[in-house]
């Protein structure tokens, strides 16, 4: 003995306003691609693309600019495959901006032996690698589960735990996995798996709501980082 071991954990980040701020890309690119291969397009009318993923996003609104449901699937996969090739030259020519603290918080949790780090997020796989390419995070992330594996964000924590299995031959269960995010259905997704939820309101959701949502840890953000780091690794 001797050696020091952190906890064994599963550490599942969000993207969009929980590691990067992509400035809007990932939604201009999505109307686009609608635009293009559903012919169709419209108001947002007070829809929200937080907490949603890709292909719910585009199923909703579609079907809000008149596509009958029926209509929707064939060309689902098509719009997404599209979406991924705007949003790839859309963030190489815009960027996106780390949030604060994340560089540090992945950077201590990924030198951890202990703690696998991984993405849950809605967004397509490829949409995913564009918005984190050029943060220069990609590396971090062992695995992950995306809105190209389920269109339901509930159905992603299980994916992540059996690709985490697959890669390391470890089983995670309850508290063990951590799900960080900034939205109430990034809260909620994990909720009949038992994980732990660490809240941040570095998106439209305030630390209020987030608490009132039920996480376990809420943070305004992640500056103060090794706070942040306890929350998740205890
Ligand atoms: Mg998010």
């Amino acid at each position: 003995m001797g050696i020091l071991v952190g906890m064994d954990r599963l550490v599942l980040f969000d993207i969009d306003c929980t590691l990067i701020d992509a400035g809007g890309a990932g939604g201009r690119s999505l109307m686009v691609a609608i635009r293009e291969v559903y012919g169709v397009g419209g108001s947002l009318d007070g829809y929200t693309f937080h907490g949603r993923t890709d292909p719910a996003i585009v199923r909703d609104l579609v079907m809000m600019w008149g596509i009958e449901g029926h209509e929707v699937d064939g060309r689902l996969d098509s719009c997404l495959d599209r979406y991924a090739e705007l949003v790839q030259t859309e963030v190489l020519e815009t960027g996106v901006t780390v949030l604060p603290g994340i560089r540090d918080l992945v950077a201590a949790l990924t030198g951890d032996p202990g703690i696998v780090v991984g993405l849950l997020t809605g967004n397509v796989e490829a949409g995913a690698r564009s918005k984190l390419h050029p943060t220069g995070l990609l590396s971090c992330f062992r695995l992950g589960a995306y809105g190209s594996d389920a269109e339901r964000r509930d159905d992603l924590p299980a994916i992540a735990v059996e690709r985490a299995r697959a890669l390391t031959g470890r089983t995670f269960t309850g508290k063990s996995i951590v799900v960080i995010g900034d939205t109430p259905a990034d809260v909620s997704c994990g909720a009949h798996l038992g994980v732990k939820s660490v809240a941040v309101a570095t998106g439209k959701h305030s630390v209020v709501e987030l608490a009132a949502a039920g996480a376990d840890h809420v943070f305004g953000d992640f500056s103060d980082w090794r706070e942040a780091h306890a929350a998740i690794a205890s």
